[in-house]
């Protein structure tokens, strides 16, 4: 096989309580190895991975936070596979904030950790995390510490419009602190954009899309002329759609009251938002779908949850119509749930006759499980499922900015 392998680049995806990590051929699309390590900070943190179609599992401790995990899957599973380790060209990390400072994907030296430290006010519970990924990774790898190439949900979203972007609050706070709508998920949402182009043949700087990325985190972007003009994450990942567990949008005074009403403190309140709420504050039970998906005909705390994140998704598609110019190409679902869970789709468009969506329920229910397909009637806007791939979209933005600047 030694043969085979050119041009290797490791992917790590250091989000706040998982880190998923590949190895992978961007050029030829082969996963070597891939994996995850779930249940940071809690009792029973574990790992699996695949190699070569062979699947290992393990519980590697408890309460183990972002380094120990790292350390672990460096020494017990990459460095394992020496054959493939010799062959890595570049390390690829997904950074959810670039700040103002970064626009696009970048070699990582000094100056870029320093505006990745700087944009974690902006990303609270992601940036730390990816930073402790790329630290870890450039002490333990190195040799290839010149060829660690960061890739940013926030660049997908550098050329949305002022109106998009500004929030109606006094300018100076745009102006001189850079608050305004940043956006997250764009290396997904970037990625099915692209996939849809070539699904329906057009070229990219002619699609009009919706894209909805739905997994524990959710959010959904209108692409008008192959450029994003609005999406529902904001300064941070909490605005916008309901998640597994952050609110989405809220009327701010909310805090206020909770804050001068209810005495909970500022840090209690952000943690409330994004770690109590969405699925799992509306349902007291669980923020997992595969839950709502069991419990949703016959429990009212999973028929509550389930009816709220459609009402709002349904909501953000229809306005997000009113972007598109003459011309809606298609929606297109991603992520966990939206290409696992058929009845979540068929709820929302049943929400959206009016505009002209009607799913094609056969079509719909056999979409699921990584398959990529039309699920509408001919007669209606176009919905498409179409699974995603975080780690080889970063993967290739890896490589490209290494040929561009090393070879
Ligand atoms: P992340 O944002 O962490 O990448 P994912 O895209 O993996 O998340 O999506 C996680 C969500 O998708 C969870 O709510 C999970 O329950 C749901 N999910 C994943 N696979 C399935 C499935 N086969 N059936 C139902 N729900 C699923």
């Amino acid at each position: 096989m030694d043969n085979q392998l050119n041009n290797l680049i490791l992917v790590l995806n250091c989000g706040s309580s998982s880190i998923k990590f590949a190895i992978l051929d961007p050029i030829n699309n082969i996963k070597y190895l891939y994996g995850i390590v779930e249940c940071l900070f809690l009792s029973n943190t574990y790992i699996k991975w695949t190699y070569l179609d062979k699947k290992y599992n393990k519980i590697i401790g408890s309460n183990m936070n972002h380094r120990d995990a790292l350390n672990f899957i460096i020494d017990y599973v990459l460095l394992k596979q020496k054959n493939i380790c010799k062959k890595l060209i570049g390390i690829g990390h997904r950074v959810v904030h670039g700040g103002s400072r970064i626009k696009q994907s970048i070699l990582i030296d000094d100056y870029v950790i320093n505006c990745i430290q700087n944009a974690t006010c902006f990303a609270p519970l992601h940036n730390p995390a990816n930073l402790i990924g790329i630290k870890t990774i450039i002490e333990k790898y190195s040799i290839l510490s010149h060829r660690n190439v960061a890739v940013f949900d926030t660049s997908f979203y550098q050329n949305m419009p002022e109106t998009s972007f500004l929030y109606a609050i006094p300018y100076k706070f745009y102006k001189k602190y850079g608050i305004r709508r940043y956006g997250a998920h764009g290396i997904s949402h970037n990625y099915i954009a692209h996939k849809t182009a070539i699904i329906l043949k057009k070229s990219f700087n002619s699609l009009n899309i919706i894209t909805c990325h739905l997994g524990n985190g959710c959010s959904i972007s209108a692409i008008c002329n192959g450029v994003c003009v609005d999406t529902s994450m904001g300064l941070t990942p909490l605005e916008g759609l309901v998640m597994g567990t952050r609110s989405g949008d809220i009327d701010p005074s909310i805090i206020f009251f909770m804050h001068k009403q209810l005495h909970i403190s500022i840090n209690e309140i952000e943690k409330i938002l994004n770690q109590k709420s969405g699925l799992l504050g509306l349902s007291e039970i669980s923020s997992d779908f595969r839950y709502f998906e069991k419990a949703y005909d016959s429990e009212i705390e999973a028929k509550r949850a389930v009816q709220v994140f459609c009402h709002r998704l349904s909501k953000y598609i229809a306005s997000y119509m009113s972007l598109m110019e003459n011309r809606l190409d298609a929606v297109v679902f991603t992520g966990g749930i939206g290409e696992n869970v058929s009845f979540i789709r068929e709820l929302i468009f049943s929400q959206l006759s009016l505009l002209n969506f009607k799913i094609n329920l056969t079509l719909n229910r056999v979409t699921i499980g990584g398959k990529s397909g039309l699920i509408t009637e001919s007669a209606s806007h176009p919905v498409f499922v179409i699974p995603t791939d975080e780690e080889l979209a970063i993967a290739q933005e890896t490589v490209h900015i290494i040929n561009k600047k090393l070879l």
